[in-house]
Parts: C-alpha cells; sequence; structure tokens
C-alpha cells in the first residue's frame, strides 16, 4: 500500500504514526525463532502499545498466532468483539463486580489471582451455563497480582472443586518476572524456582493445566528457562529492546513497528539571542532558522525532551530547542520550508533516532515513549 492510499479516508491532522506490518511480521518471526516450542501470546494491551490494538491484532491472527493479551477486561470485551472473536484472548486484570458474564459470552480467557476471582467467575460460570477458561496467577516477586505460593495449599483445593464441577477450565498458570532485564540478579532464577514449585503443587494435586507461561520479552530474549510452554511478548513485537542497555533493537536485528512525523507548521529566521518557547529556557547562539513541530505533551511527546532530543529533517538531525508546549515543540531547522516533513523516531536502520533513544533522553522507557502517543495523533497502517 502506497502512503496515499493509506491516507485515504483518515481524519486530517498534520503528524502521523506510521505502523509497519512488515517490520511487526519480521519482529514476530524473530520471537518465534527464539521461543522454539513454546507459543507465542501477542500482548496488545494499551492499544498494542499505541500502535493500534485492532490492526496488529489481526496481523498477529493473520500470521498464525493463536493467543493475544490485553490488560483490562474493558479492553478484552472492546477488542474481542473487533477482532469477531478470532484466537484466544486472556485478559491479565479484572476488578471485582467487573462483567464476568460477558467476558464468558465472548469467549474470553480470563486471569484468577485473588479467592473472589475465583467465586466471582464461577458464579458467571454457573448463571451463564459456560465453563470459564482460567488462568491461574501466582505472585512470584512482583507483589502487584497473583496468590502468593504460601496460599496456594489452601487455594489448590477450591480451583479442584471448581473444576470438577465442571464450572472452571484450568488452562493456564502464571507469573511475571520483575528484574528480566538484570543480568546479575539471582531473583529470576529464585522466581523461575518458586513457578517451578507452583507448577508442581498443581500437578500433585491432579490438576491438569495447558500453559505454564513466566516470560514476556525480557524473559523470552536473555532468560531460556523462563519461556516454559507460553511467552507473553509485547515490546519486542513493536521493534524495542525491553533493556537497550543490555542489547539495542537493532544489534537483536528488531524493527520499530512505529514511525512518528509531523509537517512542520512554520519557520522563522531569527537573529541570535532569540529566546524560544515557554521560560526561554535556550536562546540562540547564532542567527538561525527555527521550525514549529505540531505535536506536544498533550500527544504524548515527553516535556523531558525540551532542550534534549533530535528530530531528522530532510535526512539531517536537528535537535530541539526549548521547551515542548501542549501541541507544539520548536527544532533548529536549517533549510527548512513550512510542510516539511520531520520525522522524530522510527527505524535507526533508516537513520532515525528511536524511541529507545528518546526514551534515553527523557529518562523513562521505549514502552512510554509509544504507549502514550496520544489518541489525537492518527495512525496510518502501511507496509
Ligand atoms: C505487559 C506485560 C507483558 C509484556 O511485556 P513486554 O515486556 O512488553 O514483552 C507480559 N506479561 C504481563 C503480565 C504484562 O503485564
Amino acid at each position: 500500500m502506497s502512503l496515499k492510499d493509506a491516507y485515504n479516508g483518515e481524519p486530517h491532522f498534520p503528524s502521523r504514526a506510521l505502523i509497519s506490518r512488515s517490520a511487526f511480521e519480521h519482529n514476530l518471526s524473530k520471537a518465534r525463532e527464539l521461543a522454539g516450542e513454546a507459543q507465542i501470546m501477542a500482548v496488545i494491551k494499551a492499544d498494542a502499545y499505541g500502535h493500534g490494538a485492532e490492526k496488529i491484532g489481526e496481523w498477529a491472527l493473520d500470521a498464525g498466532v493463536e493467543w493475544l493479551a490485553v490488560a483490562q477486561l474493558g479492553e478484552a470485551i472492546a477488542l474481542r468483539k473487533a477482532l469477531h472473536e478470532r484466537g484466544r484472548m486472556l485478559a491479565l486484570i479484572a476488578e471485582p463486580g467487573a462483567p464476568f458474564w460477558e467476558a464468558l459470552e465472548l469467549g474470553i480467557d480470563l486471569s484468577v489471582g485473588a479467592s473472589w476471582a475465583l467465586d466471582e467467575i464461577a458464579f458467571a460460570a454457573n448463571e451463564s451455563g459456560i465453563r470459564a477458561r482460567v488462568h491461574i496467577e501466582v505472585d512470584t516477586g512482583m507483589a502487584r497480582g497473583g496468590f502468593s505460593l504460601a496460599e496456594l495449599p489452601d487455594i489448590i483445593p477450591m480451583i479442584a472443586e471448581y473444576a470438577q464441577s465442571g464450572l472452571i477450565e484450568t488452562v493456564g498458570l502464571w507469573s511475571h518476572l520483575a528484574l528480566a532485564d538484570d543480568l546479575q540478579s539471582p531473583e529470576t532464577q529464585r522466581q523461575t524456582e518458586d513457578f517451578e514449585r507452583a507448577c508442581e503443587l498443581f500437578a500433585d494435586a491432579g490438576i491438569d493445566i495447558e500453559f505454564h507461561h513466566l516470560a514476556a520479552s525480557g524473559g523470552l530474549l536473555w532468560h531460556p528457562r523462563t519461556r516454559f510452554s507460553m511467552v507473553r511478548t509485547g515490546i519486542m513485537l513493536y521493534g524495542l529492546s525491553p533493556a537497550p542497555e543490555i542489547a539495542t533493537a537493532e544489534e537483536m536485528g528488531l524493527e520499530p513497528v512505529m514511525r512518528l512525523e509531523a509537517d512542520l507548521v512554520s519557520v522563522r529566521d531569527v537573529p541570535a539571542g532569540t529566546g524560544v518557547s515557554y521560560g526561554h529556557t535556550a536562546t540562540t547562539q547564532e542567527p538561525m532558522r527555527l521550525g514549529t513541530v505540531p505535536l506536544g505533551y498533550a500527544d504524548g511527546i515527553p516535556r523531558h525532551a525540551s532542550n534534549s532530543v533530535e528530530v531528522v529533517i530532510g535526512g539531517q538531525r536537528h535537535g530541539l530547542i526549548g521547551r515542548v508546549c501542549m501541541d507544539q515543540f520548536v527544532v533548529a531547522a536549517p533549510g527548512a520550508v513550512a510542510g516539511d516533513t520531520v520525522t522524530l523516531f522510527g527505524a535507526s536502520a533508516s537513520g532515525f533516532p528511536t524511541a529507545d533513544d528518546w526514551a534515553q533522553h527523557c529518562d523513562t522507557i521505549g514502552y512510554e515513549i509509544v504507549s502514550r502517543l496520544g489518541t489525537r495523533v492518527p495512525r496510518y497502517f502501511v507496509d
């Protein structure tokens, strides 16, 4: 599809995120190579980390991925409908009183990490006559969700009873690594051993579980023992590194899926000594041309990028000058004219800064750079 075709029918806006299908498929094949026998669960929470979950979900399913995961049950309900109930979808999070009955009717797999959830889901299964497919969450070190190992001896008989009565099917057992991005820490090994202990406790109780899943991208990439029978990959499918200080996306052969660009809305030639943007935190040292980029912190451009990151105009890198505003920021733009394309980030192979580069400048992670990209920036899906 040409860019022009991709733009057809899209809302008018002076910036855009180009989302590359071929890059996504490339990253997926990398993940599959590493995963070996383990299934890939493509994590498309938070609108596929800002990339557009409907399309990314569709691309993943078309490429033969069987499992999708989202965070909130509400995301799962919306996406499950949008994707016509194709494949399998796990909702990682639900709150008391959540519409579990609707989840069951839509065939959504549910995570269970507390006894209230077990009871509510079994109740919904009983009411609807649909057996609930659940993935039991065990807390091995995140302290944010799941049954502790100490609780399991009391919980397992309850689970066994619900399973025997046909209200639930125990499809999965899962946990999440806290330090997969730290190759020195013994914590990942300890968590893995605890996870294996949890698996044994279920096996000893005669509860069959098809999928054991512990690894996200970091585990898949750097801790082979954490792969088990399924891996929940998010960030690497979008072509970013879970920890660029260990290995950059480029070093791992991943291709960024998102390229963020905008049209310069104005340029001006200013003399030396010109204060730029709010607070005049920058002053020009020499006469220069400035360009105005129509993206701001309301679109997810971090205010921490002020006076720090670089963008590309006409193949040249130019620094951001002064503070990022709500809808705009100013860059050095020698030789540029209004309407010129500014690329904020994309693939390093194409000479662009990456979202991981932005993250480094802004004291955050690439996950945050892409997932906070605002909803008013249109996404264009390209080959
Ligand atoms: C977000 C998330 C993932 C995916 O993590 P990545 O680092 O993006 O691969 C996997 N599992 C859980 C529980 C998550 O919350």
